[in-house]
């Protein structure tokens, strides 16, 4: 079919959609380093981590072999409410931006919860509720993660305790209200109904919250509560191997007519989107059977990549949860709150730490105006009103095309299209007021939080 004009849009059939989770991990010659018990210094036994974790994803998360996991039946179901996703032929932006670039984009957004944070939601509840507990805490910043869990957690009968920053919670009322139509419980973060909630608002008085603390909250209240898991949408390596099915779904589509992307782009905040759409092409790549670049966007105010270090870390700000080696800014680094776009946290998975480290992969970091210029660019283009997160990705992509009109390059360039922008509008407002700045930190303040690091 190599030959045959490529649609606008590409669904695979039914039957097409990947049945198996693809594990990027056992394809790596060098493993990202494993969770470390912050007490110990030891590496985290499953025994331990099944204290927090659900005994399935636990497996999941420590195995860095098995090539494949099948999809159980029930998640396959799940999906095939909202997948396969469309992979879009950008026919009107290589048009608008008169580029010989051939552009796609692997579109996430055509679900409630607006993300692809579903895909590893769903599998996350599965998995519990399989184990036989009541329920799942978590936290959510921006409320996507939220989101998708709660309505994993109303199909299949699970209750969900929601630790939402509490800046969020207080300026996206619309995503919390999503949350308790679904269901969940949604508690402002940091809270009085957690010591570590307690003590953060002791020492931070009027503080507004970060991921940081309410993902201290929340495995707080998983470790105390008879039946309960905390689970996470980001970062960690199970959540990755979920979302594999965005890049095995793209890569089956483009097989399908003879496609191969030069270039892969993707947003990153904890990793995990980029992670999923990258895996199949960077399995070939590290078994030497093709090669691909591939580039991380990052926000120039919160840029873990670039201007971090590679180290063991805490993932939250109370230090409950393991030391994790990645790209970081420190636990306690807080993006500045002019940052309106999404991607805050202060770390990177593991695995793409390890991949960026060893070369196999490029970081850029953007400015939030530039951001959005690409996004609305985009929704004026494209017609998508795209999440300020996944603009991160349009913006390098843009960047890439309008290089390729500038050089006669004809690249093939791919990128993710993680969500929409509905809940954003107050970010989209600031825009077009012109009142939105950029803030990038100063190598100063980036030295006063690597120096509280752990030392490991
Ligand atoms: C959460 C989110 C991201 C960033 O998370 P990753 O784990 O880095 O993928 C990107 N885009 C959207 C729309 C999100 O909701």
């Amino acid at each position: 079919m190599a030959n045959e004009k490529i649609p606008y849009k590409i669904y695979l059939n039914e039957s097409e959609m990947p049945k198996q989770w693809y594990n990027m991990r056992a394809d790596m010659k060098t493993k990202p380093a494993p969770l470390l018990n912050p007490g110990t210094g030891k590496p985290m036994t499953a025994e331990e981590l099944s204290v927090v974790f659900c005994k399935d994803l636990v497996e999941q998360e420590l195995d860095n072999d098995t090539k494949y996991f099948d999809i159980p039946d029930e998640i396959l179901s799940f999906y095939k409410m909202y997948r396969p996703s469309p992979l879009v032929r950008a026919y009107c932006l290589e048009e608008k931006l008169q580029t010989p670039a051939k552009i796609y984009y692997k579109f996430e957004g055509n679900n409630t919860s607006g993300s692809h944070k579903l895909n590893s939601a769903i599998a996350q509840a599965y998995y519990a509720k399989k184990q036989g507990l009541k329920g799942v805490t978590t936290e959510t910043g921006a409320g996507q993660w939220g989101t998708a869990l709660s309505m994993a957690c109303a199909y299949l009968n699970l209750d969900c305790k929601v630790f939402m920053v509490k800046c969020s919670y207080e300026q996206k009322p619309f995503r919390r209200e999503v949350m308790r139509t679904y269901g969940a419980s949604v508690t402002p973060s940091p809270s009085m109904e957690t010591e570590v909630g307690k003590r953060i608002n002791a020492a931070h008085p009027g503080t507004t919250g970060s991921l940081g603390c309410a993902i201290s909250e929340a495995v707080e209240v998983a470790t105390k509560s008879e039946g309960y898991r905390y689970v996470l949408g980001s970062v960690l390596n199970q959540v990755l191997l979920h979302q594999s099915v965005i890049g095995l779904e793209t890569k089956a589509a483009m097989d399908k007519y003879g496609i191969k992307p030069d270039l892969i782009i993707g947003c990153a905040g904890g990793g995990s989107n980029l992670g999923g759409l990258i895996a199949p092409f960077m399995g070939e790549k590290l078994r030497g059977e093709a090669d691909y670049r591939f580039i991380a966007v990052e926000p120039a105010s919160c840029p873990s990549f670039t201007r971090g270090v590679y180290a063991y870390d805490f993932c939250d700000t109370g230090m409950v949860c393991p030391l994790a080696k990645m790209y970081t800014l420190g636990s306690d680094f807080i993006p500045s709150p002019n940052h309106a776009g999404g991607l805050r946290f202060h770390g990177m998975s593991s695995t793409l730490s390890e991949l960026y480290h060893e070369g196999l992969m490029e970081a850029r970091a953007v400015n939030q105006t530039d951001v959005f210029e690409a996004a609305e660019y985009f929704a004026r283009v494209e017609g998508i009103l795209p999440a300020p997160e996944s603009s991160h990705a349009i913006r390098v992509a843009l960047d890439e095309a309008i290089r390729c009109r500038e050089t006669g390059e004809e690249k093939t360039i791919l990128f993710g299209l993680t969500g929409t922008g509905y809940f954003d509008l107050v970010a989209y407002q600031k825009y077009h007021d012109g009142t939105m700045t950029d803030y990038i930190p100063t190598d100063e303040e980036l030295a006063q939080y690597r120096a509280k690091l752990p030392k490991v």
